[in-house]
């Protein structure tokens, strides 16, 4: 998912036109090859799904056969299903969740939304629909809905399938969290009951949480939609055939193979712009489905998203599927904007959108790099999102700042540029760093987090930040390599955040635990200040010492630096004299401060901490340096206008939302 602050959009818009090895799947080679011929993934779960839209009434009446097979180790007895549009229903834990970040929020009857199971038979154990019972892991909230369990009578041994057959109607919202209808845009996501994963030895099946997003298995999943015959459908995976119906509807099948998720999307008024792209995985259909209006911006859109699959392609691995297919929701739909499923995602943009802001493209690049962190690295966003949308999001800052330039790849006007990594700094379009940086740290689960800022702050700005400190640390050829072998060794499977951690300190061969217990498991505040920095004449009976080769008067000069934070981090030191000449120090920052001091034939010119800007995680950048204030030329050198500016408003929209 993407967390764009749109309210900021809106403003600049306004603004613009004013102005250790694990073993391989048995699909890879060591080289990481694959093979489109073996299966990508271990294949737990096949679903059929069969699903009838009524653009009247909004509703999809549908089943669904899921075929389970029992790679646990153990026998099986219950098993849990999301049913996530239930969170879509009034005193639901999403509901609950929302009205406690806004109180002025309405669970209007227009965002209600359900899934109502009516019948669920499980093969050779007869209909079993008077065993569901709703439970809640996460909270006891007895009004939520959105997980259902049912107890068979009698255990799944290990190593065999069981196989569900659920009838099943929902009721679409008008877009919310990225799912439901606006007009005759369908965006259909979260619609169908999807099997728990067990992981770590029990069953992880999550609430549907208002800063939560999904886990899932790999598989199958075999779909046929029927649409009135004049709507244009998308959806993950790949079209298999369409038959038209005599009742003025058709039925057009998809199949999908290796991915843990079946979203789709239909609307009458799509235009369709098809293209191709070929990569280290072969040829890959791109697909557009474009709403009336941004019929402009699919050239941007393009351009993003096969500039997005090369990089992919060649820095982290192959993108192995047939098709990947853009979604661009109507105008009002932002809603449904910015969000990611398997070989499919939605895009963003909005009327008139002006050449300088790349929301277009940040979008699509971020969205795309889920493919990736997300499609096939399938960690568990409930619990640790970061992994998904932080790296995604650093990844979004790599391609965007390869394709568009380090300090334009955010806005890019006569009167102002801005690049990614300062963005997910401030904050200005994305969820800053600097919008909550001591509350919670990366390792929480996504629906504990303080609030809805905390949450974007911690899983998106600060991870990308983060990830890019990390990158000085251990340079960024080997940051590559490490995400590069990362993708490798757990694409089609569910890693944790350990294991990332440990493959880069394996790939880089440094101990990093330094860095992650504060990075990634704390909350520790990175502040590093020029506590003092003065030049006094040196004093003697005659008025001041001389240095003993040319007579020229001698000043001392001390220099302090201050740990204002308890995150401890080694920083580097530049001290420049008037003389031209510089002294760099380096300090390991363990102490509370450290002061340095020169006797030199020259004053103080000027004092920085990072003058290579390497420690992105520190959050004031103002007191990292001193001036001598007449020195109007090193201001300058040092301090950059804009990013005053930015950092201002960065501080004053988190203020405001
Ligand atoms: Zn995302």
């Amino acid at each position: 998912m993407g967390k764009f602050r749109f309210t900021a959009l809106l403003v600049l818009a306004w603004l613009a036109i004013g102005q250790p090895a694990r073993a391989l799947p048995a699909n890879q080679d060591k080289s990481g090859a694959l093979t489109k011929q073996q299966s990508l993934s271990t294949r737990v779960v096949a679903y059929k799904l069969e699903a009838k839209l009524d653009v009247a009434k909004k509703t999809i009446t549908a089943s669904e056969i899921l075929t389970y097979h029992n790679l646990t180790g153990q026998p099986q007895q219950t098993f849990p299903f999301h049913l996530y549009l239930n969170a879509f229903q009034p005193h639901s834990t999403f509901a609950e969740e929302a009205e406690r970040e806004d109180s002025s929020f309405e669970w209007t009857p227009e965002k209600h939304g359900s899934i109502t199971v009516e019948r669920i038979v499980v093969a050779g154990m007869g209909d079993l629909t008077g065993r569901m019972q709703f439970v809640q892991p996460d909270d006891d909230n007895a009004a939520d809905h959105t997980v259902m369990q049912v107890t068979l009578p009698e255990p799944v041994p290990p190593g065999a399938d069981v196989q569900f057959t659920v009838t099943f109607v929902d009721k679409l919202p008008q877009v919310v969290a990225r799912t439901g209808y606006l007009r005759d845009f369908f965006m259909v996501g979260q619609w169908f009951p999807k099997v728990g994963v067990w992981w770590k030895g029990a069953w992880n099946c999550h609430q549907f949480h208002f800063n939560t997003e999904f886990f899932a298995d790999f598989g199958t999943f075999d779909a046929k939609l029927t649409v009135p015959k004049n709507e244009i459908v998308g959806a993950v995976g790949d079209v298999v055939s369409t038959v038209g119906n005599t009742d003025g509807t058709k039925t057009v099948e998809f199949r999908a193979e290796d991915v843990h998720d079946f979203a789709w999307t239909a609307s009458p008024s799509f235009q369709v712009v098809e293209d191709s792209w070929t990569g280290g995985a072969g040829p890959v259909k791109i697909r557009m489905l474009i709403s009336p209006g941004s019929v402009s911006s699919s050239a941007r859109y393009l351009t993003a998203l096969k500039g997005s699959l090369r990089h992919f392609d060649a820095w982290i691995g192959p993108y192995p599927y047939n098709q990947i297919t853009l979604v661009d929701p109507p105008h009002g739909g932002l809603m449904a904007g910015g969000m990611e499923y398997p070989t499919l995602f939605t895009a963003d943009t909005f009327w008139y959108m002006p050449k300088g802001v790349l929301l277009p493209e940040i979008v699509v690049a971020h969205e795309f790099g889920h493919e990736y962190f997300y499609g096939m690295v399938a960690t568990n966003e409930f619990e640790e999102a970061w992994l998904d949308e932080g790296i995604t999001s650093y990844m979004e800052a790599k391609v965007m700042d390869a394709l568009y330039g380090k300090e334009q790849s955010i806005l890019n006007f006569r009167f102002a540029t801005l690049g990614e990594l300062e963005d997910h700094r401030v904050g200005l379009l994305s969820s800053g760093y600097l919008h909550s940086t001591d509350t919670d740290p990366l390792s929480r689960p996504g629906w504990r987090f303080f609030d809805d800022t905390a949450y974007g702050s911690v899983n998106y700005g600060k991870p990308v930040l983060m990830l890019a400190t990390l990158e000085k640390i251990i340079g960024e050829e080997t940051m590559r390599r490490a995400l590069h072998t990362y993708f490798l060794r757990y694409r089609f499977t569910h890693p944790t955040r350990e294991d990332f951690l440990k493959t880069v300190e394996e790939v880089s061969g440094h101990d990093l635990r330094w860095y992650f217990s504060q990075a990634v498991y704390g909350t520790n505040i990175l502040d590093y200040r020029i506590l003092d920095a003065r030049s006094d004449p040196l004093s003697s009976s005659d008025g001041g010492k001389k240095d003993s080769t040319g007579g020229r008067q001698l000043f001392r000069t001390f220099v302090a630096v201050q740990r204002k934070g308890d995150f401890v981090f080694p920083v580097d030191l530049k001290v420049t004299f008037s003389d031209g000449s510089i002294a760099m120090e380096h300090w390991d920052g363990q102490d509370r401060w450290i002061r340095y001091q020169y006797d030199r034939p020259a004053e103080l010119v000027s004092a920085e901490i990072d003058p290579e800007h390497k420690v992105l995680l520190d959050v004031n950048l103002y007191n990292n340096s001193y001036m001598v204030p007449e020195d109007r030329q090193a201001i300058q050198k040092i301090s950059n206008i804009w990013t005053f500016v930015t950092e201002w408003l960065g501080q004053l929209l988190a203020w405001l939302t």
